[in-house]
């Protein structure tokens, strides 16, 4: 059990960190709408919404005055610059899912991961995906039509910072093949769950079976 903010049943913090591009916003959909019980984490950030973008689903953008006000109030559980904006995790949804024994899902990056696992080791598990090659990626970022060439120049040479950092993870998966990478990563979250550790009500469960011996 964890002492993070002096909750005892706490879910699960699972964290994906990619350069961006490798896959990680498609896999973060395919877990939400395949593992019950997993929430997605939703990050203000300060950056202009991308074409099909949804205020409250996929970010809650907000000015920079309105980021700082939150970050003055104490109203993030982490939050970093990336690419000259700013993003941010709120804290309040995340702490009610986990009180409430939710699993929740962050697509953050490397600086927002260092940050949650430093506040509650014991609750996070983390994961890098990794692109298979430079040409995929910046064939992704190219394909995903979203960004000017000038942002895509910018996306990639911050892949590189961003890789530098995939030896602080727990796990590494390279995104070669989408669905072969999604069951990983699933592999990954259904064996930490089982981790006795996690399994708040297993000792009673297994005191009541060696009872009826
Ligand atoms: P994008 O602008 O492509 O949506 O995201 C850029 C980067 O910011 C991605 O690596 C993404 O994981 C990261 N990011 C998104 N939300 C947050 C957040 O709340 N905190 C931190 N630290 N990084 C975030």
């Amino acid at each position: 059990m964890s002492s993070f903010e002096g909750v005892e049943r706490r879910g699960l913090m699972f964290v994906l960190s990619s350069p961006s591009g490798a896959g990680k916003t498609t896999l973060t959909r395919m877990l939400i709408e395949e593992i019950a019980d997993l929430r997605m984490s939703v990050s203000v950030t300060t950056r202009a919404p991308r074409p099909g973008e949804i205020d409250g689903k996929d970010y809650y953008f907000v000015d920079q005055a309105k980021f700082d006000q939150m970050v003055a109030n104490d109203e993030l559980l982490e939050w970093a610059k990336v690419f000259d904006n700013c993003y941010g995790t709120p804290k309040a949804p995340v702490e009610h899912a986990l009180a409430a024994g939710h699993n929740v899902l962050f697509d953050i990056d490397w600086q927002g991961a260092q940050q949650l696992n430093s506040r509650a080791p014991s609750d996070v598990v983390s994961v890098f995906i990794l692109p298979p090659s430079v040409q995929a990626l910046e064939q992704r970022l190219h394909t995903r039509a979203q960004d000017s060439a000038e942002v895509i120049r910018g996306r990639m040479k911050k892949a590189g910072d961003e890789m530098s950092h995939f030896d602080a993870y727990d796990y590494v998966v390279v995104n070669d093949n989408i669905g072969i990478a999604f069951e990983a990563v699933k592999s990954i979250l259904r064996a930490e769950l089982l981790k006795l550790k996690r399994q708040v009500g297993m000792v009673a469960f297994v005191q009541k079976l060696r009872q009826q011996l």
